[in-house]
């Protein structure tokens, strides 16, 4: 340890503190995305919701940056800080369920592999992220959007309740019955309002197994697919759950050696009903007449880690999400154009329709609001090699910007990067944003949860 590491001492403290130059730092330190490398004064692995309000008190007490890791899947990196305290909820893992009452009470610094894990031994499931790694915690505060949405809805949406730690150091409960102004900002205004530390979510019917899996197509017919996707999700019942991805085809077995590298488009489906009905439902997309067909009856867990080896930690990303209205044949033509020529084999560009509970639930319900968009755009652009930083970035850029005038105007914070402050107004529009700068002035005035996508104090 260097002479210069100050060390804190939290008395009381349960979990671990890691400080510069001490043994697990450096691990503890390294986020999904390879891009970020910050060196904050401690990381304090926390073991409950004591140690969360010492860390809290610390850094608000010092004066110190504070940031809050979940699962560290945060493009923007906000989970690590320079010279400040990180609160690491990765020492908070417990998950209890209550299969009659149907709810999870699932401690912060779960991964949704392991929430699903725990959720499908009792044949239950909450929508969840589309990458197991992904920590259950900063998918949730900022919507959290998942294969089974259009049935039970957004992550969200499924939150009954939620354990949180307040700026001042008090642990506070947030529902519609207590703070329900709190609860209500929790619900889609990421971590401005408190760090969560127990989210109880309500969880639903599914599983083990589920009719899913993936289709292929050649990228040639990016339009023609594309617009037939389109036609197909918008009459499609609730149950299917989809979305269609321009990428390159992985080096896997099951990949021709021919095709491995190359641009495809994948349709990635989970039918959230009975799996039996699961077949008849996808039919009109195995109809196109995909390269490969790998759809069928599995688990529910495997679905859940479809994606996974497309998504490792540590490579390079920049993120960015916006939502539509429509995708016009126009819109389609532009969009086919460019993501089919991707600057790197790694990068996803993927369309995901709304409609289903997500469009059910009353635009003020919840910080969230952006319900009635027919789909939501990732733009993920993923390499390797940081001499080829520019290009992503750039690719990313101009393909999302040729997209904008059909944007709706809201951008999608889960996948938004370090944009401006307006792109995280854009994200509520102007009167929900105003609503959030009020509550965030009474739950946290001096912006302490600053290192997020900020909603600043009004004051
Ligand atoms: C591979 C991959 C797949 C993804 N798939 C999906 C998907 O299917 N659906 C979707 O909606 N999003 C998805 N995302 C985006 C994801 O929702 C965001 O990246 C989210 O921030 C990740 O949460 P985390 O806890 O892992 O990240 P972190 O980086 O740990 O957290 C992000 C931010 O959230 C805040 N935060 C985290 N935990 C807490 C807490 N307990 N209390 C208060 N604030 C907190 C902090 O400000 C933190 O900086 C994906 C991201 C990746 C990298």
């Amino acid at each position: 340890m260097t002479q210069a590491t100050t060390v804190f001492q939290l008395p009381g403290f349960e979990g671990a503190l890691f400080h510069p130059g001490g043994a697990g730092y450096d691990d503890a330190r390294k986020l999904f995305n390879g891009m970020i490398d910050r060196r904050p004064a401690v990381i304090a692995r926390c073991a409950c919701a004591g140690d969360v309000v010492a860390a809290v008190n610390l850094a608000r007490d010092k004066q110190l940056p504070l940031a809050v890791h979940g699962g560290g899947h945060g493009v923007t990196g906000a989970a690590m800080c320079d010279g400040g305290v990180v609160v690491d909820l990765r020492g908070m893992k417990r998950i209890e369920i209550d299969g009659d009452a149907r709810i999870a009470r699932a401690q912060a610094g779960l991964t949704w592999g392991e929430f699903d894990a725990a959720t499908q031994q009792h044949g239950l499931a909450c929508t969840g992220g589309r990458v197991s790694t992904t920590g259950i915690s900063g998918l949730a505060l900022g919507s959290g959007s998942g294969w089974l949405e259009r049935r039970f809805g957004l992550v969200c949406d499924n939150l009954v309740k939620a354990e949180v730690v307040t700026a001042d150091g008090r642990i506070v409960t947030a529902s519609e019955d207590e703070n329900a102004d709190l609860f209500w900002g929790l619900r889609g205004g990421s971590g401005n309002f408190g760090i969560v530390t127990e989210f109880t979510l309500r969880l639903h019917e599914l599983g083990p197994i589920v009719f899913g899996g993936m289709l292929v197509f050649p990228a040639e017919r990016g339009v023609e697919l594309l617009r037939a996707y389109r036609d197909f999700v918008h009459d499609a019942p609730d149950e299917v759950g989809s979305a269609m991805a321009f990428i390159c085809a992985p080096p896997e077995d099951f990949v021709p050696k021919e095709v491995q590298g190359q641009p495809v488009i994948g349709v990635v489906a989970c039918y959230a009903g009975p799996a039996d009905d699961g077949a008849a439902a996808y039919q009109p997309l195995r109809d196109l007449g995909p390269a490969l067909d790998m759809l069928q009856p599995m688990p529910y867990v495997a679905v859940q880690q479809l994606l996974d080896p497309a998504n490792p930690k540590g490579r390079l990303n920049y993120w960015t999400g916006d939502f539509y209205d429509a995708l016009p044949d126009e819109a389609i033509d532009v969009f086919v154009a460019r993501a089919t020529i991707p600057v790197s084999p790694f990068s996803q560009m993927i369309v995901i329709p709304g409609g289903g509970a997500i469009g059910r639930v009353d635009e003020d319900a919840m910080a969230f609001g952006e319900r009635q968009a027919a789909f939501n755009i990732h733009y993920l652009s993923m390499w390797e090699d940081p001499a080829e930083s520019e290009k992503n970035i750039a690719y990313t850029k101009d393909l999302s910007g040729s997209m904008k005038r059909w944007t709706s105007g809201r951008a999608y914070l889960n996948f938004l990067g370090d944009e401006g402050q307006g792109r995280v107004e854009a994200a509520f529009g102007p009167q929900k944003y105003g609503r959030l700068r009020d509550l965030k002035t009474k739950w946290d005035p001096t912006n302490l949860f600053r290192l997020n996508q900020n909603i600043p104090p009004a004051s």
